[in-house]
């Protein structure tokens, strides 16, 4: 299992009686609060506090995406906010720096009529869905049964998908219904050495890749993030080791797409790192200022973890799905030959995708 602790949970005056409340209370000790203070102690995100409220922003919304670069047009389903996980990398720790504790959004059932709405407005529009962005889609699942809630509706819909984005192996929720359809799992992955050393709480990599290795043999399509691609010492056997260990438990077929991405972050992330992972490593590497004023890697350093994994993977599988997240048509073409010229082109390629395999 993932390795963190939930401690308590505080829960917003008059939603104890909700049910997802109801579920969480049944499991974590707790308390009612009227105002409680809106300030982190330095260096801490309380995230081993749940903090249950009402979400009074939009719950549907597209993923930031950065301009200057392609984009997927991906939609985040904000279902909750910060993670029990402790990502060295992880940007939330500037988004949710003054925002202490798991935010958990329990009024969404009673707005899926609203979110499912406007994915009917146009049936003809492929809408890929995640709620993997702004918190882990499936380290709280045993407590909230996200699952339980999104997996029957997008199973009912044909222009919609939902992928659960995680680096745990908390499956039982998915494993535990019986819908199949238009539900993506999907796990980011990283070298062996990342892994243990920069992703804090999360599931071993094989813990990860014997929990893909199941959902595939229960039916679920699955997909995979290299996402932030590091290049550590060593970086070439590490990921190498993660695409063989991949070849031993997957089944290539199933697999939706592959995204890859390198290592990026605003200025104002570097020194909130420095403080709250003292022993990391992911700094040591050189940065330019990209066009979306976040740091990250040299072109060709780029083009050359791009490349290699590639590579690894298209000797695996002549056709795995694999995209750039936020890169420029220029390093498309570099690293992967060609290159879908713009996010409308990208969106266009992953909805095939769909298309293909969802028949
Ligand atoms: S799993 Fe994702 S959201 Fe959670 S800490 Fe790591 S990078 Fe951040």
């Amino acid at each position: 299992m993932a390795n963190f602790h939930i401690k308590e949970a505080m829960v917003a005056e008059g939603l104890h009686i909700n049910p997802m409340s109801r579920r969480i209370l049944e499991r974590v000790p707790h308390e009612s609060y009227e105002n409680p203070s809106e300030e982190n102690p330095p260096g801490h995100m309380g995230k081993d506090t749940l903090h249950l409220l009402a979400y009074k922003g939009e719950f549907l919304k597209p993923c930031p995406g950065t301009k200057e670069y392609i984009c997927c047009g991906y939609q985040i389903l904000n279902v909750a906010t910060n993670c029990p996980l402790d990502c060295s990398y992880c940007i939330l720790q500037s988004y949710f720096l003054h925002q202490p504790r798991l935010r958990i959004h329990v009024n969404l059932e009673e707005n899926l009529g609203a979110i499912l709405a406007i994915i009917d407005q146009d049936p003809k529009q492929m809408v890929r869905v995640g709620t993997g962005e702004f918190a882990d889609s499936l380290a709280l699942d045993p407590l909230t049964r996200w699952t339980d809630l999104l997996m029957r509706p997008f199973s009912q819909r044909k222009n919609a998908v939902l992928e659960f984005k995680t680096k745990t192996n908390h499956i039982e929720g998915l494993l535990s219904s019986p819908y199949r359809d238009r539900i993506i799992v999907s796990w980011s992955l990283n070298s062996p050495l990342i892994c243990a050393t920069e992703e804090k709480g999360s599931a071993t990599l094989k813990q990860r890749l014997e929990a893909a290795r199941r959902c595939q043999d229960e039916g679920f399509v699955v997909s995979f993030h290299f996402d932030p691609l590091i290049p550590h010492k060593g970086w070439r056997e590490g990921y190498g080791k993660t695409i063989g260990l991949m070849e031993r438990y997957l089944k290539p077929e199933g697999i939706i797409w592959i995204s890859m991405g390198s290592l990026r972050f605003m200025p104002d992330l570097k020194p909130i790192i420095r403080k709250r992972h003292p022993g990391t490593t992911i700094l040591d590497g050189e940065f330019i200022t990209g066009q979306d004023g976040k740091a990250r890697y040299f072109k060709p350093i780029r083009v050359e973890l791009y490349e290699f994994i590639r590579e690894h993977l298209e000797k695996w599988h002549a056709d795995p799905g694999l995209y750039l997240c936020m890169e420029s048509d220029e390093v498309w073409r570099k690293s992967m030959g060609w290159s879908p010229g713009n996010s409308e082109g990208l969106k266009g390629f992953l909805d095939e995708r769909v298309a293909k395999i969802f028949r």
